[in-house]
């Protein structure tokens, strides 16, 4: 659905919600707002980046005693007075220390893999919990009283329908930047982190950085939502901020559907009004005794991760008519947009890589043993051998992905062998992978722009307030370009997971060109391929070379390598055993012998 419709909408809503409403449910949708503010934050980190965080409410009280301390306390010290007196410089404080705070943590915990990661979270999320409990000056287990209410144009807002629009104002301004922000250069980096980050990084994106921009921005939406908190009920203790509320964000993280930014809104909406409901109807059926509501609550809770592990927002947006969907996507390119600048390519016959007996062992293995070759402008240049020869091992060591035990790779006269890929990427070089790594619920389009991720410069800020719509343009129009030279232009708005396998290797030839590279390396692209799809792969690799670009490519078909190539590395057991043009090569001995009854 155009998400400009549901915004619309849901002003409509909220600005006439507490009109009509009782103060009561009032009360409850304030609460719903900021808890909705953590959760968009949640969606953005779990959902979206897939790191799983129980610390949040941890920040929220981070955000909510800063707060607290400034505007309360008697004497602040000299240097921090000015501080405490104004709930809105008490914001910006609590911003601050928040986001470094979470830098700090961030940098500590965000390497983890695996378990170690939610582990960290739940031992940072303690450890601030107790800390608010344990300082005297925060107040104890007790907590601080007293606090001023927020001023707003020399209005007050002590009450809670006053308080409401600047609570619902504030989390629709978050959806909105959220919103910006993904569907951005930025965006599109940290929605590769969930699955391919080893794609991105080899595309130029720097994967720890856009998950310390997530976290950060989620410990920030947080704290906000603390600060709220805090001068809402005017006054703090611990219990709000501990492990059993970070959990519960995540369920409404999970409810709602943790991979959409509506999802945050819908499934802090559910848990907060079926908490309420439970606790105001099921002592009348089950009598007073117990914390039924707790057990009932659960067992709902595992009812429908069962029924809906997704969430419920994409069920709901399963119910919108397709059109709505491909038209509010369709909107995104510009046709009039000025084509990126491209790289000086190296003259014709200039020599763009070279492999110096280069040695890679694993353990006793020797999977490369003095392996040297090199790939001139305007070549391409096919590294064939039986399986387990090798061939990959060497990619990896050509690529930067790996680092040779001996020998030395460089790259446009720069020795590359210690770089990583990411900084390979920059230097030129671009790749596909023998096995396909695409994003399969995003766009084939915005798969392909991944690759043009070097050649933008707007970062977060300017996403996030829609001020990179120029650069937008010009990255997502060159993304079109080479999806249609490709011979891909028929399905810009398709899923790119929904592609023929073949195709999905073509989609990675279009995503390896938008880097603009000049030279391109290719992990077995005719697997999988019809014939038809070969000849025009055949075709495009040669239009490619003509304009200088150099090629070398791992591949198992020969009649595909024979026809197309200048020349021809064959490896076994690690060692090169011929090279040379495709049709001597294909007489030797030597290659005769691996292949066992020949070349086909
Ligand atoms: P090819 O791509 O030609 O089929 P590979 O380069 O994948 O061959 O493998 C060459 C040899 O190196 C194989 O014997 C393989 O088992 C071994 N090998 C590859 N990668 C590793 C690794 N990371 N650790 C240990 N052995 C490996
Ligand atoms: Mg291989």
């Amino acid at each position: 659905m155009n998400p400009r419709y549901l915004m619309l909408a849901l002003l409509l809503v909220v600005g006439v919600a507490p009109l009509l409403l009782p103060p009561y449910y009032v009360t409850l949708l304030n609460y719903i707002g900021m808890y909705a503010l953590v959760v968009l934050g949640l969606v953005l980190l779990t959902g979206v980046g897939g790191m799983t965080s129980f610390g949040q409410a941890a920040f929220v009280g981070l955000g909510a005693y800063t707060s607290a301390y400034l505007t309360t306390t008697e004497q602040l010290p000299a240097w921090l007075a000015w501080a405490g007196t104004s709930p809105w410089l008490t914001l910006l404080v609590g911003v601050v220390l928040t986001a470094s705070v979470a830098l700090i943590l961030g940098a500590l915990t965000l390497k983890l893999s695996g378990h170690y990661l939610p582990l960290g979270t739940i031992a940072w999320g303690l450890s601030l919990y107790y800390l608010f409990g344990t300082m005297e000056s925060l107040g104890g287990h007790t907590g601080v009283g007293g606090l001023p209410s927020i001023s707003l144009f020399g209005l007050k807002l002590d009450k809670g329908e006053n308080i409401f629009y600047l609570i619902w104002v504030l989390l629709l301004v978050a959806i909105v930047i959220t919103q910006n922000l993904l569907n951005s250069r930025e965006g599109r980096a940290i929605r590769a982190l969930k699955g391919g980050q080893v794609m991105a990084e080899s595309m130029g994106v720097n994967t720890f950085r856009s998950k310390m921009v997530i976290f950060v921005i989620s410990a920030v939406f947080a704290a906000i939502s603390g600060w709220l908190y805090a001068h809402t009920q005017r006054f703090v203790n611990p219990t709000p901020f501990g492990l059993n509320m970070g959990i519960d964000y995540l369920f409404m993280a999970l409810i709602g559907g943790v991979g959409s930014v509506w999802g945050a809104l819908l499934g802090a909406g559910i848990l907060t009004m079926l908490k309420q409901w439970l606790q105001d109807w099921l002592p009348h059926l089950l009598g007073n005794t117990g914390n039924y509501e707790i057990i009932v609550f659960g067992i709902l809770i595992v009812v429908l991760m069962q029924r809906a592990p997704g969430g419920l927002w994409p069920l709901l947006t399963r119910l919108i008519p397709a059109r709505f969907k491909v038209r509010a996507k369709a909107q995104n390119i510009d046709a009039s947009a000025t084509p990126l600048p491209r790289r000086q390519l190296p003259k014709h016959g200039e020599l763009i890589l070279e492999a110096r007996h280069v040695t890679k062992r694993f353990g006793g293995l020797v999977a490369n043993n003095d392996m040297s070759l090199e790939i001139r402008s305007g070549e391409i240049l096919a590294l064939i051998g039986p399986n387990g020869a090798g061939k990959s091992t060497m990619f990896n060591q050509l690529s930067g992905v790996d680092t040779p035990s001996s020998g030395d790779v460089l790259f446009m006269g720069q020795k590359i062998n210690g770089l990583n890929s990411r900084q390979v990427a920059r230097m030129g070089m671009s790749r596909t992978f023998q096995h396909v790594k695409l994003l399969g619920n995003m766009s084939v389009l915005e798969n392909v722009a991944i690759g043009a991720h070097l050649r933008g410069k707007q970062g977060v800020l300017s996403a996030a307030l829609h001020l990179d719509r120029r650069e937008e343009a010009e990255l997502l129009s060159e993304a079109k370009r080479q999806l249609e030279r490709v011979g891909l232009g028929d399905y810009l708005y398709e899923e790119a997971g929904s592609l023929a396998l073949g195709q999905q290797r073509i989609l990675e030839i279009a995503r390896a060109l938008c880097a603009d590279p000049c030279l391109l390396l290719l992990d077995e692209p005719a697997a999988g391929l019809r014939l038809k799809e070969k000849e025009a792969l055949g075709i495009l690799l040669s239009r490619l070379r003509s304009e200088g670009m150099a090629i070398l490519l791992v591949e198992h078909d020969m009649d595909f390598v024979m026809g197309l190539v200048d020349r021809v590395v064959v490896m076994e057991f690690g060692q090169r055993i011929a090279q040379g043009l495709p049709e001597d090569v294909q007489k030797d001995p030597a290659v005769l012998e691996a292949y066992l009854g020949g070349v086909e």
